[in-house]
């Protein structure tokens, strides 16, 4: 696997304290703490060991850093990540899919980063109601939706920027 161009710990260091200056304050001590880990994540901070060779004959051996583990880090689970792909597409259906997105006027995002549990709440139960409400109209698919727990897990919620001109 090659080595992005630009790493989401290299943002974090670079943008990390001007962030957390604007927004900060709504960022909880589980959040910050992630951010950290993300900035520390195969750094000399973290200590390192030797990776070998599973080869006897090789013997081959590479200093490394060691991983922060974090369940966030993009580098600790970008493994995790190619796995789970790979076992959902072998649950897919031979069907067309769709990817729908929703998003949050900006002032109900804001009201989400506090308040994640009942916004998301409403959220999903509002996107399931108007999926299966368009589903069922004639004129788009005049289907009933089969209705699965792991839709609302893929939901996305992104936060905006105001001078967001709506691309994500
Ligand atoms: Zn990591």
């Amino acid at each position: 696997m090659s080595k992005p161009v630009l790493e989401v710990a290299e943002v974090v260091r670079r943008c990390g304290g001007a962030f957390l200056n604007a927004y900060g304050a709504t960022w909880s001590l589980a959040q910050r703490t992630v951010l950290h880990a993300l900035v520390l994540c195969r750094t000399s901070a973290l200590g390192g060991h030797l990776e070998r060779c599973d080869n006897p004959s090789c013997g081959y051996q590479r200093p490394a850093y060691n991983s922060c583990r974090n369940r966030h880090c993009p580098k600790c689970q970008s493994l995790a990540k190619a796995r789970w792909i790979a076992a959902r597409q072998q649950q897919l259906l031979p069907v067309v899919y769709f990817h729908v997105v929703f998003t949050l006027p900006e002032a109900i995002a804001r009201l989400a980063l506090q308040n994640k549990t009942v916004v998301y709440h409403l959220l999903f139960q509002t996107v399931a109601a108007t999926l299966h409400s368009i589903a069922a109209d004639p004129k788009h698919l005049g289907a009933q939706l089969v209705k699965r727990q792991y839709v609302c897990k893929q939901l996305t919620i992104e936060r905006r920027d105001e001078n967001s001109n709506g691309t994500p």
